[in-house]
């Protein structure tokens, strides 16, 4: 069966299709089970994925939120498990937290059942890449699409660092545990999907200017559910089940779509690269960390004007290629230096092996932008106003300006002139820089979202 974009979400896991793309695409997402009291369902569950004795992970406040209930339920049917609270008041997924989850672990868990959202998701989906061990995810929190995605987000040595881990065989949000969640979690969930707009917009531009990979129908499978997190953003406000449940399953369908695509590009564009950049400094700068889809939501308001900025003008290709003089090294990785500080010797690595910022490469990539114009337009168009962005945001309560999550100017135009560094990804960022307006486009946009008046 080919891949259809408009099946509703619950329709993909288990399966493979065909596509126009010319892939397959699969997931190892087996089971999802989204809906009021999905608790309820895990024992025949459990069953169904042959999970003999699992490992129960969660720390106390997941306990609280759904931890208790579940051992209930699970006792109840009769299935045999052991459990592990993490005792910390700021749990990390750190050699810490490694540790001490590997030490609760016994030969007879045959399996990991994590009872939480970030945190408690990317632990367990180490050991269990780790120690071969299959696990499944009862999510707490609508807070971010990491639930179902092959990588975790891991801190080693006080870095951020990604890591393979395994896919869960299995989501479940019961949307009564869900609705209950910080308000400030359940935003960052809507942040984290409305930065799909862009993201999705920057992998389609790729296609067109570098011919990267891209495939139509994960991108308007992705869209559909965007747009119906969109739609429902003032409900996000009032815990609305039906919102909820929509940006949970927006949220799934995200990791499902990375699956589909082999790579990230579905869920992670500029909006990230900004946001990446920021969690960094704040990391650096022994700041309090914002939530990821905070960050993500308030740079995909700022993405959209920038993008509509550009389409909006006839840039001058012959002359941003006449201006690519050689590429200054030496003067790049000093100011990288500068804004990466600890970070940089592997954002400078990147470079030397990706040559991103290659003179040929970008008279390249301009001479590709000039030819296909009219098409990168008409792509931009699809893209919804910073204003609509922000109203979406606003609705569901979260902020919508990088200086309402404490990023001022300074650090605002720093992060948009120098977030494409950090990983080897064509966006919006390079594609300003190679048309020698990413400096005056950061300018102005640090201006303009960096101040709350
Ligand atoms: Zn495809
Ligand atoms: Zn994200």
């Amino acid at each position: 069966m080919l891949l259809n974009p408009t099946l509703p979400v619950r329709e993909y896991p288990g399966r493979t299709f065909g596509c126009t793309c010319g892939r397959e695409h699969s997931t190892r997402l087996r089971e999802m089970i989204i809906e009021a009291g999905a608790l309820s369902k895990v024992p025949a569950l459990l069953g169904r994925l042959g999970f003999a004795r699992p490992l129960v992970v969660f720390d106390r406040h997941t306990r609280k939120a759904a931890g208790d209930r579940l051992m209930a339920i699970l006792k109840e049917a009769g299935v045999p498990f052991d459990f592990f609270c993490y005792p910390d008041e700021e749990l990390l997924a750190d050699e810490k937290g490694l540790g001490a989850l590997l030490m609760a672990l016994t030969p007879e868990n045959d399996s990991l059942l994590a009872v939480g959202s970030g945190t408690i998701n990317d632990l367990c989906k180490y050991t269990g890449y780790m120690t071969h061990r299959p696990y499944a995810v009862v999510g707490t929190a609508p807070s971010m699409d990491g639930f179902t995605s092959g990588v975790c987000a891991m801190t080693r040595g006080d870095m951020k660092t990604t890591l393979q881990g395994t896919m869960p065989l299995a989501v479940v949000g019961d949307v009564d545990v869900l609705r209950l969640a910080p308000m400030d979690m359940i935003q960052a969930g809507v942040g984290d999907i409305l930065g799909k707009y862009t993201c999705l917009l920057d992998w389609k531009l790729s296609h067109i200017i570098n011919g990267e990979y891209y495939c139509p129908a994960i991108a308007q499978m992705m869209r559909r559910a965007v747009d119906t997190v969109a739609a429902n953003a003032a409900g996000v406000a009032a815990r609305d089940p039906a919102a909820v449940t929509a940006v949970m399953e927006a949220l799934v369908l995200s990791g499902i779509a990375m699956s589909y695509s082999v790579n990230s590009r579905p869920a992670s564009g500029c909006e990230h690269h900004i946001s990446h950049f920021l969690e960094m400094r704040f990391l650096f700068d022994g700041r309090r960390p914002v939530l990821h889809g905070r960050k993500v939501g308030v740079a995909t308001v700022l993405a959209a004007h920038c993008y509509h900025r550009l389409a909006a003008q006839q840039p001058d290709f012959d002359g941003a290629a006449a201006n690519v003089v050689s590429f200054d090294f030496d003067k790049w990785a000093a100011d990288i230096r500068k804004a990466y500080t600890r970070a940089a010797d592997g954002v400078i690595a990147l470079e030397q092996s990706a040559h991103k910022n290659d003179p040929e490469r970008i008279r390249a990539r301009l001479a590709s932008m000039k030819a296909h114009w009219p098409e990168i337009r008409e792509a931009i168009d699809e893209l919804p106003s910073a204003g609509a962005v922000e109203r979406m945001l606003r609705d569901s309560g979260a902020p919508a300006y990088p200086a309402e999550i404490g990023v001022e100017v300074p650090l605002l135009r720093e992060a948009v002139c120098r977030c494409k560094e950090v990983r080897d990804r064509y966006t919006l960022w390079q594609m300003l820089y190679d048309l020698g307006l990413l400096d005056s486009y950061a300018a102005e946009a640090a201006q303009r979202y960096g101040k709350t008046e």
